[in-house]
């Protein structure tokens, strides 16, 4: 039998064909390849393509975009004998307005000017199901939280074996909380390369199980009863070479501004971080996923939590967004709303170190604590009324609103053919059918 591997190559030495990777409005990579010896046209004048089937590219005129790669980013795939490259995209000699990847690079250009860069750590969490042909997932582990002993380390392992060939560097590797839910944490960057790390770490995961015979998902919540996918975001901001969120004694002022940002605009911010209609089955009490505006210390209910290190360690985590965000957008999207917390001298409010959970309501409005969007239609809404996160997806701020008001339409018709609640909070077909490989 042909295998195919002698034509194509087993091994960097014979690569032939390179992936030219950018992602499509849902953070999904997408692309084509060409023959190796097509690198440098790519990297230079670029590759035209017609992007007009991609989703959440429609709608904008004409279809002839040109991909030209970003050689900062090439990689070779360590099992497969091709290479890959990330680039932005451009409709003539102009960046293509609805690229994530070009949204981010403008973002954080303005976030240079006003003297800040941008440095992000993400906690994405992924669960394992065994293949079996149909939408009943099975679980392959019983494991529980830092459960050692469970097959999944077989997968862990390789997946951070095989990391560092993409640039990323594995830290922490462990099982999380729910059956067959794991979690590996890799190494801070800068935005722009993190979200590119983020679209590396997906494909690896999905790549390594396969070859177990097993499905990866990013799903932010797969199974009903069983804690969600997170991909929680440490954030810091550095200024000439120090990490401007440390101080003395604890978060600087500019952090703390940073901090009133993100809670000013997290409503709005949601469908960003959670844009599917997956995302807010997640953001339900009792799973350590956020559900209301709050900070804290040590809490692991509120939607920031500021770890305890500080110099150059000083950061915070937010826990609102999962791995079914655009990564582009949502660091877009994210540092825009802290930078308007900095430009306006924001004051964070409703810093809890209770459990917000079983805080009773009147507590709550008393402490001025406003609850996440229950779902994308209502994310979608606070997102129209905010302008500051409207403006941090530029150019592709319409596109995206379109595309996903069209996702939550598609939603509540397939419900109303099931005669299912609007609120229902069980996981449907729909959804497993369109989000499974997010
Ligand atoms: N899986 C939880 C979530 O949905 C987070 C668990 C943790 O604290 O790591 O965000
Ligand atoms: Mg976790």
């Amino acid at each position: 039998m042909n295998t195919g591997l002698s034509v194509y190559g087993k091994d960097a030495r014979t690569i032939k064909f390179l992936e030219l990777v950018f992602v499509d409005m849902n953070g999904f990579p997408r692309g084509m390849e060409v023959p190796m010896d097509r690198y440098e046209e790519a990297t230079e004048e670029g590759i035209p393509f017609d992007g007009s089937s991609i989703p959440g590219f429609e709608g904008i005129e004409d279809s002839d975009l040109i991909f030209r790669a970003d050689p900062s980013t090439y990689v070779e795939v360590p099992w497969e004998g091709v290479s890959r490259v990330y680039g932005y995209i451009y409709k003539g000699r102009k960046p293509y307005p609805a690229d994530p990847r070009s949204v981010l690079r403008e973002v954080l250009k303005e976030l240079e000017k006003a003297g800040f860069r941008a440095y992000v750590g993400p906690e994405p969490e992924f669960y394992l199901f065994r293949k079996n042909g149909s939408w009943k997932l099975e679980i392959p582990d019983g494991g529980g939280y830092f459960d050692l002993l469970s097959p999944g380390r077989d997968v862990w392992r390789e997946i951070a074996l095989y990391m560092p060939a993409f640039g990323l560097t594995p830290e922490v590797l462990h099982h999380e909380v729910g059956m067959g839910q794991h979690e590996i944490d890799f190494r801070y960057d800068e935005a722009l390369r993190t979200a590119d790390n983020i679209i590396s770490f997906k494909y690896i995961v999905k790549a390594v199980a396969r070859m177990h015979g097993l499905h990866a998902t990013f799903m932010p919540k797969p199974l009903r009863d069983f804690p969600g996918n997170g991909m929680h975001l440490h954030l810091s901001l550095w200024k000439g070479g120090e990490n401007a969120f440390a101080s003395e004694d604890g978060l600087s002022e500019v952090a703390l501004h940073f901090l009133g940002g993100l809670l000013a605009h997290a409503r709005a911010l949601t469908a960003i971080t959670n844009p599917t209609v997956n995302s807010y089955k997640r953001l339900v009490p009792g799973y350590e996923a956020p559900v209301y505006v709050s900070w804290g210390y040590r809490n692991r209910s509120a939607l920031v939590r500021i770890p305890a290190f500080w110099g150059n360690g000083a950061r915070m985590e937010y826990r609102c967004p999962d791995p079914s965000a655009n990564p582009y957008l949502t660091f877009a999207a994210v540092l825009m709303a802290g930078l308007d917390g900095i430009r306006r001298k924001l004051e964070p409010e409703s810093y809890v170190e209770e459990n917000v959970y079983e805080m009773e309501g009147s507590r709550r409005k008393e402490l001025g604590i406003e609850t996440l969007p229950g779902s994308l239609g209502e994310a979608l809404e606070e997102l129209k009324k905010d302008k500051t996160v409207r403006e941090s997806l530029r150019g592709a701020y319409r596109n995206f609103v379109e595309y996903k008001e069209r996702e939550w339409e598609g939603y509540l018709e397939y419900l109303k053919d099931q005669r299912l609640p609007e609120d229902t909070l069980d996981v449907t077909e729909w959804e497993l059918r369109r989000y499974f490989n997010v």
